[in-house]
């Protein structure tokens, strides 16, 4: 396969919490990967900038020592990796005060794109975005970075919302959510929307049900003073289940610009209904031999939260009507895996009898491991013994399919840090979008709080609380196992 990096223009990015664990585990070896790949031109220019007080080869040494731990085999590169360090600069700069925002100020070039990351704790957004513009850095071309969390409520998100419209324009703020990065995910719209196939089946008559999971093995780790007052609910489904959600179910944009595609997922948001509460699971992992539970994880032996939610929702339209989507995710699960699985109606009648059995296409995408896609479809058992059927995968690994370029697709932040440079927002987030996600989830977390609802305790490593296995047998169906 023939690699076509096209080049992105020459840009100044600026990392708020330049030395934080996402810039050194995630975007910092991104970029690196892009620039070794030829993406990143050679004017463009990293520049971290963070409370710590370091000089710029202090932080290039950092800087070098994060790819090396998070990507070993990219920094064997030494030759990029050392021209690559010279792209990038630090600064102090002290978020909610005055220091080194003129030094930053110094730092940036004329006429060059200017990209803004906060990989910094939300409380820090409107303080960075109105010093940007106080010390005018940034002008009507420059484009901010968010992270997430993005609020933790409707009412909270309608706050960041307002303090960063304050100081920059829609079309210039990048909501990040990672998930949206992934070249499953841009796969399943080139899928639904590129093929003949896939489309007329893709809806209530044809589509028994889908189902969405992303599963991790890994408990709370550092994060747990955060995720305690966070939860499954806010940290996983309002964001990335929800646009995962969003995608499989819009209708087809006119045209696959960012505002055609974000109406699209906005209308499937308000579409969705209320969820009840019996159709909704909580749960917190119980301690193993090897692990500790979630609540001594996050050192709270009264803690409510859940770190596995699965629920049913329905969204009301005339495309799916009829049609459960099942979500589910949690830590400490089985395996680490996230897939959407589309499972399409029996066929109406069996020609070849009882005997044959029940066979449904199911077509699997996998977002991690191994993405890809798998399309189950029936055919016949080959040889003798008449007409004997089984189910077989119609497989397109795209490890397998793109050879050894595969590798070379680009990890989900080093995907959208290059579409914030062409400027390109449909894989971001509106601030309508997550303002609507949120007017959806907050009555569900906030009924969880008035009944004092009290998580579902489940094995490490198991799938869940056997009442999240209830919710679908209850429907007659079963969830998909979880497996890598
Ligand atoms: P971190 O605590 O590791 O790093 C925080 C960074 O902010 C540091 O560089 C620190 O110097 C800087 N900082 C703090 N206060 C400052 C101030 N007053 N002025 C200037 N700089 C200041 O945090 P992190 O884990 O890297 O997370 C950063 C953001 O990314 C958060 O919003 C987090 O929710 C989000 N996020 C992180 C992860 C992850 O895996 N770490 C994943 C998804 C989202």
């Amino acid at each position: 396969m023939v690699s076509r990096v096209i080049p992105v223009d020459s840009f100044d990015l600026v990392i708020f919490g330049g030395t934080g664990d996402l810039a050194r585990r995630k975007i910092l070896p991104g970029l690196f990967r892009r620039y070794a790949s030829g993406q990143m031109p050679d004017e463009g220019r990293i520049i971290g900038a963070a409370r710590s007080d370091m000089t710029c080869d202090e932080f290039r040494t950092m800087v070098k020592e994060a790819v090396e731990e998070f990507d070993p085999k990219s920094a064997k590169d030494t030759e990029n990796l050392s021209k690559f360090l010279d792209r990038v600069f630090y600064v102090a700069v002290d978020a909610k005060g005055d220091g080194g925002w003129k030094e930053l100020g110094e730092l940036l070039r004329p006429d060059m794109i200017r990209a803004f990351y906060f990989s910094v704790a939300p409380s820090l957004f409107g303080a960075i975005a109105e010093r940007l513009k106080t010390f005018d850095l940034a002008d009507d071309d420059s484009r901010i970075v968010v992270e997430k969390p993005f609020g933790k409520d409707l009412e909270t998100a309608r706050a960041l919302n307002r303090s960063l419209a304050e100081h920059f324009l829609e079309s210039q703020i990048y909501r990040i959510d990672h998930y949206l990065g992934k070249e499953t995910v841009q796969n399943l719209m080139a899928v639904r929307f590129g093929n003949m196939l896939f489309e007329p089946l893709w809806n209530s008559q044809y589509v028994d049900h889908i189902q969405i999971t992303v599963a991790e093995t890994v408990g709370v780790g550092g994060r747990g003073g955060y995720y305690d007052t966070s939860g499954a609910m806010r940290d996983m489904v309002q964001n990335h289940l929800m646009q995962l959600l969003c995608l499989i179910a819009m209708e087809p944009p006119a045209k696959f610009d960012p505002d055609a595609v974000r109406d699209e997922k906005l209308k499937v948001i308000r579409a969705l209904d209320p969820v009840e509460p019996h159709h909704i699971v909580r749960g917190q992992y119980a301690a193993s031999d090897k692990t500790a539970s979630y609540r001594e994880d996050v050192e709270n032996p009264r803690s409510f939260t859940e770190s596995f939610v699965a629920m049913r929702c329905a969204i009301s339209n005339w495309r799916w009507a009829g049609t459960p989507f099942y979500l589910r995710t949690g830590k400490r699960l089985k395996a680490r895996t996230s897939e959407i699985a589309v499972v399409f109606k029996d066929a109406p009648h069996s020609i070849f009898g009882a005997e044959a059995g029940v066979h449904r296409n199911v077509l699997s995408i996998r977002l991690q491991p191994n993405e890809g896609m798998t399309l189950g479809v029936t055919i016949k058992e080959p040889g003798p013994g008449g007409m004997r059927l089984v189910d077989v995968p119609l497989d397109m690994s795209f490890a397998e399919a793109l050879g050894p370029d595969a590798e070379e697709v680009p990890d989900a932040y080093e995907r959208l840090i290059m579409d914030v440079i062409r400027g390109n927002q449909t894989l971001f987030m509106r601030g309508d979008e997550v303002e609507a996600a949120w007017a959806w989830t907050d009555p569900i977390i906030n009924g969880w709080s008035n009944r004092n609802d009290v998580p579902k305790p489940y094995d490490t490593g198991s799938a869940g609380p056997d009442d999240a296995l209830m919710l679908m047998h209850r429907d007659g169906r079963r969830w998909r196992e979880i497996k890598e």
